[in-house]
């Protein structure tokens, strides 16, 4: 058996988690689609939810919550507001400032509504991130800059440089994949195909000499210098439109990202990219349900943010 669905419209999200017991009863579905399990010893006997919400193994005693291992352990929070969360989130195109979240679901502090949100994006990137195959576009470029005015004069201007990797799907584009890197050496470049494409795969790339060394680690290499693009020919189509999308829904939505917080962003729009046909289906993901990872904590963030 498998997890449990997750509703299709608002009206049957709304239905289905109206309250804090039903949010509770899904969560326990997830997380044992085929009746409780102890995580301690494996014994399927429990007693009844005690009041603090836990269950208990008849055998060894062990106390477990349903919250355990998702992004809702030990929050203070209704597990709706939660639950709301990660639905805006997900399907809200083209994404949610945690300034619109704190509005929307009456959340009192913006600091517990920025957490929030920074806690279900760190739920964006799936553990088991599969390699691209087939044919892939791969390039780099300069991402940020929008801190004018917002911070002093020091940030302003401050571009990070990113690697990008897209599969190409007919006309059209496959899943796509983000990083940013530490300079636009070869050694950067083959960390980056590397840990975004299947070895054996044909790799595109522009004229930058620093993707020769593709060829030598088993990469399909076509490289295509800039002067055999055609008139009205794009080089690279599929990497541009997403670099210019990317761009757009920085500028547009997120402006006031620091170069620390970059790779958060990379990783949502990434996940926003990849499941562009079914946003529902995030909302499962950005609670942590069935992850194997751990989900980030407030500390975390705000160590990555010093
Ligand atoms: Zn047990």
């Amino acid at each position: 058996m498998s997890r449990p669905g997750f509703p299709l419209t608002i009206l049957e999200f709304q239905q289905r988690f109206g309250t804090e017991e039903a949010c509770r009863a899904y969560l326990f579905a997830s997380r044992w689609p085929e009746g409780f399990a102890c995580p301690g010893c494996g014994g399927r006997d429990c007693g009844a939810e005690t009041r603090r919400h836990l269950w208990i193994c008849t055998a060894c005693g062990r106390q477990t919550s349903v919250t355990a291992s998702t992004v809702m352990h030990g929050t203070r929070l209704p597990l709706r507001t939660w639950f709301w969360a990660a639905y805006l989130v997900s399907t809200f195109h083209p994404g949610i400032s945690a300034k619109q979240l704190q509005r929307q679901l009456g959340i009192g502090c913006h600091e517990t509504a920025w957490a929030m949100l920074h806690k279900l994006r760190g739920a964006m990137v799936a553990p088991e991130r599969e390699l691209l195959k087939g044919e892939v576009e791969i390039d780099e470029f300069y991402l940020g800059g929008y801190e004018e005015g917002l911070k002093g004069s020091r940030q302003r201007g401050k571009k990070t440089l990113c690697g990008i990797a897209i599969e190409v799907r007919g006309r059209g584009s496959g899943r796509l994949r983000l990083q940013v890197l530490p300079d636009p050496s070869s050694a950067s470049l083959l960390a980056l195909t590397k840990a975004t494409t299947t070895p054996g795969a044909t790799v595109h790339t522009d004229g930058y000499q620093a993707y020769n060394v593709l060829a030598d680690h088993g990469y399909d290499h076509r490289r295509r210098p800039k002067q055999s693009v055609s008139p009205g020919e794009e080089l690279l189509p599929r990497a541009h439109r997403a670099i210019s999308n990317l761009k757009a829904w920085m500028h547009g939505t997120h402006r006031g990202v620091s170069p620390e917080h970059l790779p958060v962003y990379l990783d949502e729009f990434v996940f926003r990219h990849n499941r562009r046909g079914t946003p529902m289906a995030g909302f499962q993901t950005l609670l942590g349900l069935g992850l194997a990872h751990e989900p980030i904590t407030y500390r975390q963030i705000i160590d990555r943010a010093a």
